[in-house]
């Protein structure tokens, strides 16, 4: 079947992203090949390639493609690596993370959500995605250390059980700030020493949980 998107999806990828500055074609590829529109709601399938966010269930958010983009690079995967994601949301990002990476487990706190996104994963074939409802705060214990860990919604620290669960070496990048603003931060694990980088300032919704807000 052919994909009318792709066109769409090849220019999000030529006007988005690579004028900003993302390089690494692992991941224009995947953004190039995930279709984005099969993760919202069919009302706002139209403006699924757009240049910004969008509202999914229970008041939350998909992020902006140039940001999903950004932080998928950031971790720098070669494709052998286990990643967790807390925040699955609509599934986009562990959609894109699943096509450059071995395995990935994505947690979320909301049911309806995360059954969405399974339906989605499993429309698509993507069988390298585990799936868990939980206060991703806690991280994903049994399946650790993780290689690379993304949270995707906007916390006041890094949760001490994502840094125990991260992998050495190992990257985790996390938006940290207050409920309104916060810096996307990096976090690089390396024989047992931990470095911190600010990138750039983002907007998420919040992580609640034990170690969120
Ligand atoms: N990665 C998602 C973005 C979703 S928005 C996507 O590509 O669509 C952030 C998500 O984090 C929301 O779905 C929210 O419910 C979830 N979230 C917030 N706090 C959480 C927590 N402690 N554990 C797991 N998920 C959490």
């Amino acid at each position: 079947m052919s994909d009318k998107y792709l066109k769409i999806r090849e220019r999000m990828v030529d006007e988005q992203l690579k004028p900003r500055g993302i390089t690494d074609e692992k991941v224009l590829q995947a953004m190039c090949g995930v279709p984005r529109h099969e993760f919202v709601d069919d009302a706002l399938c139209s403006r699924a390639y757009g240049d910004f966010p969008l509202p999914i269930a229970s008041g939350q958010t998909i992020s902006q493609p140039y940001i999903v983009a950004c932080m998928t690079e950031a971790l720098q995967l070669q494709g052998h690596e286990k990643v967790l994601e807390i925040g699955t949301g609509s599934g986009y990002q562990a959609a894109i993370l699943s096509r450059i990476c071995e395995q990935v487990f994505t947690v979320e706190r909301i049911n309806v959500l995360l059954a969405g996104a399974r339906r989605v994963f499993d429309k698509l074939k993507y069988y390298n995605i585990s799936t868990k409802l939980d206060d991703g705060t806690l991280g994903w214990q049994e399946h650790g250390p993780y290689d690379a860990i993304m949270v995707t919604a906007g916390g006041p620290r890094v949760p001490e059980p994502l840094i125990e669960q991260l992998a050495d070496p190992g990257r985790l990048i996390i938006p940290v700030g207050d409920q309104h603003l916060q810096e996307l931060q990096m976090v690089i694990k390396n024989e047992g020493v931990l470095e911190s980088v600010s990138l750039e300032k983002v907007r998420f919704v919040n992580l609640v949980g034990e170690y969120g807000w």
